[in-house]
């Protein structure tokens, strides 16, 4: 075996050994290739499963979160998502696989820049990036039958709440920044939300405002 194939095959069984059991996610976790997304030192820390620095002070999640969040989220291949958080765009990457269209928005427009780049390279054309404020989703956009926020809030934000379709499901870290977070869905019903709580998480937070770079 190539060492690139034994690297891969050792990233997938890390990825079912922590419970990632969808065989959707796992072909879409095969597929794209979390190289493509970090840069410089860490390039060749790409298959195991850490998290990882990026530009602007923030971070690629470890694959294993990136997977159980993904599942989590029972993605259909008609929905639309929309992630909060594009950081390296891995997550979006990976949701474009699943979804029929992904929106991913940043507070940092440099990141959102370079993740573009990434799904140009990559051929997802399925993708849109844009620098904004997450907190407030995309009216515009809304509704969507599926939202992920890969940075933690201490409470759902209301407008997130608004823009998730009746049916849809949303799946995010809250809690305070440095204490512990939980990995909690939310699932619209007609007549309001159901919470599930998943497991303990650790994210960057949730930041008002538009990034310096
Ligand atoms: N999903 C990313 C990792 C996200 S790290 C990946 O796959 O690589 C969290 C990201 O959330 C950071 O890039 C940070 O800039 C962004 N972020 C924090 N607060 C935000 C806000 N209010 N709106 C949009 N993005 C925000």
């Amino acid at each position: 075996m190539t060492d690139a194939a034994e690297r891969k095959m050792r990233f997938l069984y890390a990825l079912r050994s922590k419970g990632v059991t969808d065989a959707r996610v796992l072909t879409a976790m095969e597929k794209i290739d979390r190289g493509a997304f970090v840069r410089g030192l860490f390039a060749e820390r790409a298959y195991e499963d850490m998290p990882l620095p990026i530009a602007c002070g923030q971070t690629i999640s470890q694959p294993s979160v990136v997977a159980l969040m993904t599942q989590a989220l029972q993605v259909g291949p008609r929905d639309k998502v929309m992630e909060i958080g594009t950081g390296s765009g891995y997550q979006a990457a990976i949701l474009s696989q699943l979804a029929r269209r992904v929106y991913t928005v940043d507070r940092h427009r440099r990141l959102v820049r370079e993740a573009q780049a990434v799904f140009e390279t990559l051929a997802l054309t399925n993708i849109t990036a844009m620098t904004a404020d997450g907190s407030f989703g995309l009216p515009e956009q809304a509704p969507f039958d599926r939202i992920l926020v890969t940075a933690a809030a201490e409470d759902p934000p209301g407008p997130l709440l608004a823009q998730l379709r009746i049916g849809g499901i949303m799946v995010l870290p809250v809690g305070q920044s440095d204490a512990v977070q939980s990995l909690i869905r939310v699932t619209r019903t007609e007549t309001g939300f159901e919470y599930d709580e998943l497991r303990p998480v650790r994210f960057v937070p949730l930041v008002e405002g538009l990034g310096q770079d």
